[in-house]
């Protein structure tokens, strides 16, 4: 299994049986992580980089049945920023130093592709990069995005596995959720996917297909999730992702794309306190801290018992880890890439 890996290092490739090896033998665990924070630090270096998280709408249209914002939760107290509150927070984030902003919402259609692109032309005034994680649209609004200046966007397929992507997303299709990942990008965006691990009926099989997924597409950033059970949800009785597994599959996807961005999640901290610390061992180079309003992170209850990121404990930790917050833009590569 170690001889795997080795290969895996040096060539980046790996067949479906042999993701599925290393996935099923945990003895192998900490060699596979050493691997993969070596890979992340010849690919990326030693830097970390901060992206700040604004959820500006927890209003959905979709009714995913692990999310704490679907459509159908009626508890949940729904809102949704102004312009001028969006951009408030991002001058905030700007202020503090962030080079990226990311602008999350739910599936909020009242934000219409020409709104967004007036939102994002006034926050690339600034010296950063955008990033946009809104869901499915078409291709012409893809580009209107794009061409406002946006210049990346995340999009978890969530997962490879056909019938379980049905099963999870009621009235969704899989084939647009790929249409919409080669759509942007054919457009040019830095494109990010990812999944949830741990969901009811989810196969290790089908976790390697996820992986080799990403590769495939040549995803510029992957966010791995560990599914945390939301009570307000039809999974109410499943059980946590687990973590490990979720950490190897990102160390697994470290190995495979070597010099993209691989966010340390929330869900994984959420579920461990040394969960993001893990994983900035195990091959992840990015976190996403949150800067939106008290009042508004409370209904942005996608799963329980969100942490937030403490910035002065943050900073510690990466010192005593050997890493630094970088101060660039942090394109694919750690490269600082004129913005568009
Ligand atoms: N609406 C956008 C989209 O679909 O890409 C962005 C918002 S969506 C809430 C962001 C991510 O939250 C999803 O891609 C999903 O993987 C994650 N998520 C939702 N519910 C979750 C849960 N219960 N546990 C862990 N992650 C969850």
């Amino acid at each position: 299994m170690q001889k795997l890996i080795d290969k895996a290092k040096i060539e980046h490739t790996l067949s479906k049986s042999e993701i599925v090896d290393i996935l099923k033998e945990d003895s192998i665990n900490q060699y596979l992580f050493k691997s993969a924070d070596e890979v992340r630090k010849n690919f990326t270096g030693n830097e970390v980089h901060l992206r700040a998280l604004i959820e500006f709408s927890n209003i959905c249209r979709c009714d995913c049945k692990y999310c704490g914002i679907r459509r159908d939760n009626p508890k949940v107290e729904r809102y949704r920023l102004e312009k001028d509150e969006i951009l408030k927070l991002a001058d905030f984030a700007v202020l503090s130093g962030y080079k990226t902003i990311v602008l999350q919402s739910g599936e909020d259609i009242f934000f219409t592709a020409e709104y967004l692109a007036e939102i994002i032309t006034a926050i690339k005034k600034y010296d950063v990069a955008v990033t946009l994680s809104i869901g499915e649209r078409s291709y012409e609004e893809y580009q209107v995005l794009k061409n406002a200046g946006a210049d990346r966007f995340l999009l978890r397929i969530e997962t490879t596995d056909e019938n379980l992507y049905k099963k999870m997303h009621p009235g969704m299709s899989f084939e647009n959720r790929k249409r919409c990942l080669y759509d942007l990008k054919s457009l040019g965006f830095e494109t990010g996917t990812g999944s949830l691990v741990g969901l009811p009926e989810q196969t290790i099989e089908s976790l390697a297909d996820d992986i080799l997924f990403y590769k495939e597409l040549n995803a510029d950033m992957v966010g791995i999730g560990p599914l945390i059970v939301h009570p307000e949800t039809p999974l109410k009785d499943e059980k946590n992702g687990d973590l490990i597994l979720a950490i190897k599959v990102l160390a697994l996807t470290r190995l495979l794309l070597p010099d993209i961005n691989i966010p340390a999640t929330t869900a994984m901290e959420t579920l461990h306190p040394q969960g993001r610390i893990m994983a900035l061992q195990a091959g992840a180079n990015v976190i996403m801290p949150n800067v939106t309003f008290e009042k508004c992170k409370k209904n942005y209850e996608i799963y329980p018992d969100k942490v937030s990121v403490d910035y002065s404990k943050l900073e510690t930790d990466l010192k005593q880890i050997g890493r630094t917050i970088s101060k660039k833009h942090g394109f694919r590569g750690n490269s600082d890439r004129p913005l568009t």
